[in-house]
This record gives structure tokens, sequence and C-alpha cells, in this order.
């Protein structure tokens, strides 16, 4: 697991050494960047340099803004580098998340030892936010170089210590503590998301979800045999083109209470999307190894719950698969047998992951009788078309399960977008020859695959976040510079947190 940045907590000496990080706030009135009483006190023995430097590059403390001072005078410090932050700010935790990865960004490749003041303006900055800040740090400073051979030399200069000063620093390391553990699920999250498909086979895939049983989760692989023996159709016929054998991951955490129903978390995982037999064109092709970024959410989510010890019963449930064309590959027209019993007539071997979904919610279903479940795909591309890489699809046949989540989209910037669910829409996928087919024609793409999987869910609140747009090539942000984003570890873990913790 990629560890690129030592994050450690004190509280503020009277001088400091090295790279120096200070917040500035911008003056209700003026030009003149403020500061805290603090920052005031250690800047004093440079006199007028910080306003004198401010003043010269009209920085006024706004947001986005930076100053960077070399070799200060009067101060022990190699450099300065001073963030401006905007109006003396009711920061939101998502504010300290991309102020964090804002600094990463402005300290040079070349940093080793950093010291980052976290001191503002009109009051202590709370335990929460610094250690939502040093999320946002980690999750900056992540690379995935293990392909790079030339790079690992100057590896050691990639992995800078930074040192936290904060007034309550014990309290700051324990809300740190249980952050943490959500920056190595998004690390481990990008990480499988970026690894190219001839390294993540599905059985290395199931292998390295085992790793959590470090954490304490339970790991259970399922292999061909038992996806038969289930009637698992739908999945086993996604698989069978390729040489790589298809494989089920559960994955339980029991933090709660032994009587209560678990959540449910399942992801697509088709680790190469070839498309099969309806073959993608040559274009952008390899983007097709990050198909499985639902998988690589739950594993890092499942990590994330279980390394901060979530008071949850939670289970996470993984298909993984490799749709190839082959001479055993599944055809347009082939019907097949879902392990729900009802069978599905295949148009287009690349509309392959609700076929998987399918049989692994049914089973998720039937085994777990969770209290809900949210499944998270890279499913079409028609998501893209209608919400960007802004905004992740939200289908859902329960109103409370869908405002949470669209709730604590907004508290962690993994943002969902509801669509609409319906008889009209279920029907565009009716079939001649079975009880349906797996697509239903050009229009409305994402939601007639949502109507699709919808078939598999029964009773069960249930939500699909369709993250096609989101989960992987989606834009650099200030704590993102990665193709695999993690995205969705976040906001799941956010979701949990908030409503289902005993
Ligand atoms: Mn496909
Ligand atoms: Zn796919």
């Amino acid at each position: 697991m990629p560890d690129h940045v030592k994050i450690s907590f004190a509280k503020l000496p009277a001088a400091l050494e090295g790279i120096v990080v200070l917040l500035a706030a911008e003056p209700a009135e003026g030009e003149t960047p403020v500061f805290a009483p603090a920052v005031e006190a250690l800047l004093a023995p440079s006199g007028t340099l910080v306003a004198s430097a401010a003043q010269a590059d009209r920085f006024t403390g706004k947001s986005g803004k930076a100053l960077d001072i070399l070799s200060p005078s009067g101060l022990d410090a190699s450099r300065l580098v001073v963030i401006g932050v905007g109006k003396v700010p009711a920061l939101k935790s998502f504010d300290w998340l991309k102020l964090g990865g804002a600094i990463m960004g402005r300290l040079p490749a070349s940093a080793k030892e950093v010291s980052v003041v976290l001191a503002l303006p009109g009051g202590e900055v709370p335990a929460d936010a610094a250690a939502e800040l040093a999320l946002g740090l980690r999750l900056r400073a992540y690379s995935f170089d293990r392909y790079k051979t030339r790079k690992k030399a100057d590896e050691a200069t990639a992995k800078p210590k930074v040192t936290l000063y904060i007034e309550n620093d014990a309290a700051a390391k324990r809300a740190w503590k249980k952050r943490e553990g959500i920056g190595e699920g998004v690390a481990m999250a990008r990480d499988l998301v970026n690894e190219p498909a001839n390294v993540l086979t599905p059985t290395e895939f199931a292998r390295r979800a085992g790793d959590l049983s470090k954490v304490g989760v339970d790991v259970e692989v399922l292999g061909e045999k038992d996806l038969k023996k289930l009637g698992m159709g739908a999945l086993l016929g996604v698989g069978q083109g390729s040489d790589q054998e298809s494989r089920v991951v559960v994955m339980r955490w029991n933090g709660g209470k032994s009587e209560e129903a678990p959540v449910a978390f399942v992801g697509k995982g088709v680790v190469f999307d070839t498309g099969g037999i309806s073959i993608k064109q040559a274009a952008g092709m390899e983007d097709m190894k990050g198909d499985m970024a639902g998988a690589a959410c739950v594993v890092g989510l499942m990590h994330a719950l279980a390394s901060r010890k979530a008071k949850v019963n939670a289970v996470g449930l993984i298909g993984l698969v490799e749709n190839m064309p082959d001479g055993k590959a599944q055809r347009p027209g082939d019907i097949v047998t879902s392990m729900s019993g009802q069978t599905i007539e295949i148009i287009n071997t690349d509309a392959e992951g609700r076929l998987v979904l399918g049989d692994v919610l049914w089973y998720a279903k039937e085994r777990f009788k969770p209290q809900f479940m949210v499944d998270l795909a890279t499913l079409t591309g028609a998501i893209i078309v209608a919400l960007g890489t802004e905004h992740a699809g939200l289908f859902s046949n329960n109103d409370t399960l869908a405002e949470r989540l669209a709730d604590s989209g907004l508290t962690t910037g993994e943002k969902v977008w509801r669509l609409p669910l319906s008889a009209e829409y279920d029907k565009l996928i009716d079939s001649k020859f079975a009880d349906m087919k797996n697509t239903g024609g050009r229009f409305g793409g994402s939601i007639t695959a949502a109507q699709f999987i919808q078939r598999f869910v029964g009773d069960v609140p249930w939500a699909h976040l369709d993250i096609a747009g989101t989960g992987m090539s989606s834009p650099a942000s200030e704590f993102n510079r990665s193709w695999g984003s993690g995205w969705g570890v976040r906001l799941l873990d956010d979701l949990v947190a908030r409503h289902y913790e005993s």
C-alpha cells in the first residue's frame, strides 16, 4: 500500500525550521492577509517581511492563492508557504480536505520535512478539521508508480514527513486515527483501479481482497465450482470467454450487535471489458482495465470500516470476471439462467456488468437479508453523457436511502444525482424469448441498466450508483491526481458513520 507521506501532530513550538506552511485569511476590509495570533508571534522576528511580500505579490489571503517566500530573513525556516483560505471562514469538512490537498500540491518535490501550522484567526481549528486536512494531504500525495522503474531511485524524496502543529494535538491525533484507515482504503481502491488486467486477474484481485483479513475482515472466496452450484449462470456467462476463472469474494466486518442485519455493498468487478463478441472499438479500450472500480471501492470501504472499528455489521460482495471474446464466449442471442431463476436473453455481450450484478445482488439478498444494498458499477457510457464527471448516477427504490446518499455526497464531495425508475422504463427490457434482455435500446441507457438490476433486489431497500464517469479517468482535483480515483469510499463510509452505527 502506498504511504507517500508521514503525518504527525504536535503543539506549536516557538520557532520552526525547514519548509513552513501557514494559513492566512482574507481581511474583512483592505488587502492585508490576516493571521492567527500564534502565527503573528512566529513571524515577529521577520518584521514586515510577509506583509511586504504579500503586497508585492498582491496576495490577500484569497482561497486558492498562495505566497512562496524562500529563505525568509529573521526566521530559521528555509521556506515559507502561505496558503490563503478566504474570508475568516466557516470551512466545511470538504473544504479542509481540499485545503490539505492544495497544501501538498504546493510543496516542492524535494520536500523532506514540512511543518504546517494549523491556526486561523477567529478560533481554534477543530480536531476533525485537522484530520480531514491530513486526509487531503495523504490523498494528494498518492501516486501509482510501481511500474516506473526509473523513478524508484528518488522515491525517498517523494515521502515527506509532515508535522501538523495544532493547539489540541491529542484530540487531532485521535481524530486522524479514525480517518487514516479511510485514506488507506481510498489508496487501496486507487491501486486496484490503476493496475493493468494482465496483473489484476480475478484470482489476483481475490487474493488482494484477502489481505483485509489483517484488519479483521472475514474473507471468503467463491470459485467457479461454487458459483455453478449456486446457479450464477448470468455471471458465469460473462466470464466464459476468458482463460481466467471468475470469482465472487464475500467480505464481512462484524462490528455491530450480533443480531443486527448487515448493510451490504456490492461491486462490479469486470477486470477487463473487451465487450466480448460485441467487441468494442480499439480507441480507448485500454481504459477498460478500470471496469472494476465498483469492486475496488467495496474493498477500500471494507478496509476503512474495519480499520476504524465501525460499530456496524457490513458485508461487501464483489463479482470478478473478465469479458473476452473467444470460441467459448457467449453470443448475442444466447439465453442464460440467473441464480434468481429468471432467464436473460443476451442482446449485446458488452452489457455485461448488469449480468454480474444481478447474480451477486440476488445472492447477497438471499444469504444476508441485509438492511439495504448499495451497488457500485462503472456501468454505462450513457451516465457520462448525462452527468459528466461531477456526479455519479443514483437510482433507488427507497427515498430515505437515496436522500441519505445525496446528503453524504454533499458532505464528502462525492456527489450523486438521482435518476428515475418506473414501470414504463422497465418494459423496455422485456424480451421476446426470455424473461428479460440485457439491453433496453439506445435511449435512457443508464436507466434501463438500472431497471435490469432492480429485477434482482426484491423488496430490499437498494441504491445503484453508476460510477462510469467518477470512478476512473475523472478530472484531477486538489486531492486526486490518480487515474483511478477511489471514488465512493469516503461517500459510503460517511453514510455508514452517520446513520447505521449502533
Ligand atoms: Mn461492457
Ligand atoms: Zn463493462
